[in-house]
């Protein structure tokens, strides 16, 4: 024999309802099964309320109900029997919450008789003894042995007798107890309690929406977790399964193929078992004594991270009560199940890379190929939760509601308006690598806000990949910036295609077709002949040294005509302390010709060369190197990720 229990919101409509009668079917068709059901969902809050307007609106929804899953003759059938009980609600409005069960059970088990079952509507008033077990177990027994020839019970959860013939119930949310009342009476295997969320879970998803589903877990956990108020389950439910060692599954009728949770003497768990919330009284339930000073340390290192002090700890026997001042229990909540259930986040980084072009596809291989390696330099285990190629803001909506803090989004794009995601990615706690030059290029005022995002929520905004591929350019420039060192000047030949062009033995015109072929220049080749490119990496340069540069303060002199370009020409990006200037800074980009004492001159295919004099140093810092490719950009990335 099967118990299967349905609560509220599995029956809560016609629709529902099927989805209901599909499963106990599935079930009845290798065992003997008895469904215990509660009312639809609000019923006995509404039938409590004793409103006579609402409860005549709770007549409309069975009949409804009715309407819709019986036809002709049936149908009448059915409404009359519903409305005769509602005529009763108003004859005996002592115990009137009673009837909601009694309604949903005799509509399901009016349509499993249809359908051809054999079946018995059992009146569990008749049956259960409210704090009777015994009595009610052998009641239990005798109904279901006087029905040999019944494949499907039907019966009505929460209400009972008080054993002088008085209608009772076993308190809100008894239905759960009902189903292991009547499954020990039967000796059934197994207990299915059907409910709207896929098992017990670490905390209430509709607090936290990271809770995760439990597999597996032992009486006392379940106990535990219903006596410190997971709704889920009626605590008491536990005790006659557990003294019978029947199992109960706790499953979503949502999504009836999850495994849900398994709760059984076998279940054992090490470590705590989930968190539960009052207000704002937390409880971490589980764990044993000997866990409670790392707890203690734990419950501080988070409350820490939100600025929440003054909240008081309570050890019991098996759980460690959390009191918070009073509004800031959801807040806490979030971070302590982040503290204790979510993935440790100083050893797992999770990307959420927008990007499925060569540096996304780079990335991806370069991280499934040295995994381990990654593990072994840096301590770090670097995951790819997710990657898109298009869908951006659905995308980040997605990230912002759901990834655990600390994750990185990783913008491998050359999107122009990806950037607008950035200021509420880091207000999530979520750090940020890009390699999208456009991104850090827009104007100032746009640029700063995105910084300061990073600053208030402390998370990172990286970006060494957007200048010279994997050269560590910025961060060379940071290192002088922020130890006080003043920049002077900055030439920058950054422009893969025009350093290609130019360093070329081919006539220039061939060179730029070259170039194109090969996929180096932009979609219109004449943007970087333009020096829109070179200019994007200036700007970043410049903001990078502390010079809060725009577009408007550049003065381009674009290569209009590749043919009158003459030798040894170099497109030179520049910045120059300059104090008759706006910013007290000069930035231009041009051709100039280098001599052989110019590091440029040497330069050679898509290489780029920075050169940074600072006032403290007297002989310029020279970085040249590869200055594109996928591979390249992608290791600079992952370097960002692991800094
Ligand atoms: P039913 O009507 O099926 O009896 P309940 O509303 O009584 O359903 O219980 C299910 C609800 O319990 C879920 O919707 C969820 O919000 C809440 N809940 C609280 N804590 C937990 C938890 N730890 N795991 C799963 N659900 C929980
Ligand atoms: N219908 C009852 C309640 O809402 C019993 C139950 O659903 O378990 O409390
Ligand atoms: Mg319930």
């Amino acid at each position: 024999m099967l118990v299967l229990k349905f609560g509220g919101s599995s029956v809560a409509n016609a629709t529902r309802m099927s989805g209901v009668l599909d499963i106990v079917e599935s079930r009845a068709a290798t065992d003997r099964v008895i469904l215990i059901s509660s009312a639809i969902a609000g019923c006995t809050d509404t039938l409590l309320s004793r409103d006579s307007e609402a409860i005549e609106r709770l007549h409309d929804s069975h009949r409804a109900i009715i309407s819709r899953l019986f036809t002709s003759d049936d149908r009448a059938e059915a409404e009359k029997e519903c409305d005769s009980l509602f005529d009763r609600i108003l004859e005996f409005p002592e115990t009137v919450e009673s009837f909601g069960e009694i309604l949903s059970t005799r509509i399901l088990f009016r349509k499993l008789e249809l359908e051809g079952y054999a079946c018995t509507w059992l009146d569990s008033r008749e049956l259960v003894v409210k704090d009777n077990p015994e009595l009610s177990r052998s009641n239990i027994a005798a109904a279901v042995a006087a029905h040999p020839q019944t494949r499907i019970f039907v019966a009505p959860g929460f209400i009972a007798s008080d054993g002088s013939g008085n209608t009772v119930t076993l308190g809100r949310g008894g239905s759960d107890y009902s189903a292991a009342l009547f499954a020990a009476g039967c000796g059934a295997s197994r207990i299915e309690i059907w409910t709207d969320v896929p098992g017990i879970m670490t905390t209430n998803p509709k607090d936290c929406a990271r809770a995760r589903s439990i597999a597996r877990m032992s009486y006392d956990a379940a106990f535990s977790m219903a006596e410190h108020g997971a709704k889920v389950l009626y605590p008491p439910t536990v005790i006659p399964a557990r003294e019978s060692g029947i199992p109960i599954v706790v499953k979503d009728t949502f999504h009836p193929e999850h495994p849900g949770t398994v709760i059984s003497s076998v279940g054992e768990h090490d470590g705590w078992t989930g968190l539960t919330r009052n207000e704002d009284r937390i409880c971490l339930v589980g764990g044993t004594s000997a866990h409670g000073q790392e707890a203690r340390a734990k419950i501080a290192l988070a409350f820490g991270r939100i600025r929440l002090a003054d909240s008081v700890v309570t050890a019991e026997d098996d759980a460690i009560c959390i009191d918070v001042p009073h509004g800031l229990g959801l807040k806490a909540l979030k971070e302590l199940h982040r503290e204790f259930f979510e993935l440790d986040e100083s050893t797992t980084k999770l990307l959420y890379i927008a990007g499925k072009g060569a540096v996304g596809t780079a990335l991806r291989q370069m991280l499934e190929s040295s995994g381990e390696k990654i593990r072994l330099r840096s301590d770090k285990t670097v995951k790819i939760a997710a990657q898109v190629d298009s869908s951006v803001p659905d995308f980040c909506e997605r990230i912002i509601a759901d990834a655990p803090k600390n994750s990185i989004f990783v913008d491998c794009t050359d999107s122009e308006t990806i950037h607008e995601w950035y200021e509420p990615l880091l207000d999530a706690g979520i750090n940020i690598v890009s390699s999208n030059r456009r991104s850090l290029s827009v104007p100032y005022r746009e640029y700063a806000a995105m910084k300061n995002a990073a600053l208030r929520s402390g998370c990172f905004l990286r970006y060494e990949t957007t200048v010279g591929a994997a050269l560590p350019v910025l961060e060379s420039i940071a290192l002088s910036a922020n130890s006080s060192d003043e920049i002077t000047r900055i030439e920058a030949v950054v422009s893969c295609t025009l350093n290609y062009i130019l360093s070329s033995d081919l006539p220039y015109t061939l060179a730029l077709e070259n170039a194109k072929k090969i996929g180096l220049t932009e979609k219109d080749p004449r943007q970087d002949l333009e020096g829109r490119d070179a200019l994007r990496k200036l700007l970043i340069l410049a903001r990078e040294a502390g010079v809060n540069l725009d577009q408007e303060d550049v003065s381009i002199e674009p290569v209009l005509d590749l043919d009158k370009v003459g030798e040894n020409q170099r497109f030179v990006a520049s910045l120059v302390k300059d104090s008759t200037a706006k910013l007290g800074y000069r930035a231009g980009i041009r051709l100039q010709t280098v001599d052989e004492s110019h590091p440029a001159y040497w330069l050679k295919g898509t290489d780029n060369v920075i050169i940074i004099q600072s006032a403290y140093h007297p002989s310029p810092l020279v970085i040249e190197g590869a200055g594109e490719g996928a591979r390249q950009a992608a290791a600079s990335i992952l370097n960002d990720i692991l800094k």
